[in-house]
């Protein structure tokens, strides 16, 4: 008999909450390349939940996760959501068609004209005419949700080994052979939950790649001389060259929006995209940008479709739980609870995110 049923390669929000929804029914080990779980994208996310993000494929995934935040999943000790609304907007009204276009009776939108964009978003400059309002956006509690699913993972019987980057793997028989860090481990499987370096596991486990790539977008926390934004919406751009919340009374997050390819690395904001932001944010809102205060980057990795991968290689006992680019975080409760039906044989192979469809 192997060590365990499952060996799940990765500690960010997914291999996480993976291990939570399996909730003990396989014996099962998280390998985590740092010292800690969550250090890498997970821990870098603008940390909100938005319906219609990732289009119209993965927001199935999005929107059975919704209550599930909110009751506090896995283990319903507190709601991991706080509703803050999100506003789309746009200098021409052509520019909103993607954004009205997402609409549906699960998460309606509304259009706002200039003087309700003024109300909702004071010092907005002239020419930002148009709008779409989804009050159904929320903040989520990154942190907290990936905690407890690591507790829950560990008060069900799973064992996380930190510090210990899986290094090679073969296949013998029926099992795995697992080298991490200095260990060695048997498993009847492989959960690749590697973020940035799915590709790379795939290749030490001898399995074919799927193209999956890491595009790096950065975020900047700016102090700002002027107070009340805590409650301020999330402003996105319709053309996608920014987003920007308010973090605290007088702090705002704001994103240029950049998809760089890079290599899977510990990433960190440039000093163009940061400047880029600035530049953006003040094109949009007249408040005046006292400092900015802290400024990182991380890794969204998309398979070549920009749908994740969950589901069986054909490769016996390789598992994907990869590609979930920009809605890891908020996909992750149905995410989890698919992947964990796949794994102990109670649901059958969701197609569309199935590593099959590329080979
Ligand atoms: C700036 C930014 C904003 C975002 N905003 C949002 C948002 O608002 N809402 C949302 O839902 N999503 C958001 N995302 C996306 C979300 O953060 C990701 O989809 C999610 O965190 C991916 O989780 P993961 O577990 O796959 O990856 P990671 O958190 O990167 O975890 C992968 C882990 O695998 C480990 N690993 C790699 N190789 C090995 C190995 N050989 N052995 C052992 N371990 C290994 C790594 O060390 C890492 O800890 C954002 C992302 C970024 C960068």
């Amino acid at each position: 008999m192997s060590d365990f049923d499952v060996i799940i390669v990765g500690g960010g929000i997914a291999g996480a909450s993976l291990g939570a929804a399996l909730g003990g029914r396989r014996r099962a080990l998280i390998i985590e390349a740092e010292d800690q779980c969550g250090y890498h994208t997970t821990g870098r996310s603008a940390a909100f939940w938005l319906a219609h993000y990732g289009g119209p494929e993965v927001m199935p995934l999005t929107l059975a996760s919704g209550p599930l935040l909110e009751q506090g999943w896995p283990t319903g000790e507190r709601s991991w959501l706080r509703r803050r609304g999100a506003i789309t907007i746009a200098r021409a009204y052509m520019d909103l068609r993607e954004a009205l276009a997402a609409n549906s009776r699960d998460a309606p939108l509304s259009e706002l004209k200039r003087p309700d964009l003024e109300t909702r978003i004071p010092g907005l400059r002239e020419g930002w005419d148009f709008g779409v309002d989804d009050p159904s956006c929320a903040d989520i509690d990154v942190a907290g949700l990936h905690q407890a699913c690591l507790a829950h993972f560990r008060r069900t019987g799973g064992k996380i080994l930190c510090a210990s980057p899986l290094t090679s793997a073969s296949r013998s028989g029926e099992h795995w052979i697992v080298e991490a860090g200095s260990e060695r481990f048997t498993a009847a499987v492989i959960v690749n939950a590697a973020g940035a370096w799915a590709d790379g596991v795939a290749r030490l486990c001898g399995v074919s790649p799927l193209g999956i790539r890491p595009l790096r977008r950065t975020i900047v926390q700016a102090r700002i001389q002027r107070s009340g934004l805590s409650d301020l919406p999330l402003v996105n751009d319709a053309l996608e060259r920014f987003y920007f919340k308010g973090e605290s009374d007088n702090r705002v997050w704001i994103s240029p929006h950049d998809e760089t390819e890079t290599e899977p690395c510990d990433a960190a904001a440039e000093e163009l995209d940061v400047a880029t932001a600035i530049d953006r944010f003040q094109s949009v809102v007249d408040w005046p940008v006292e400092a900015v205060e802290r400024t990182w980057a991380g890794l969204r990795s998309f398979a070549p479709d920009r749908l994740p991968v969950f589901g069986f290689d054909s490769t016996p006992g390789f598992f994907w739980c990869a590609g979930q680019g920009g809605f890891g975080i908020q996909t992750s409760p149905a995410a989890a609870e698919l992947c964990a039906a796949l794994l102990v044989g109670e649901a059958a192979e969701a197609r569309a995110f199935s590593p099959l469809r590329f080979k």
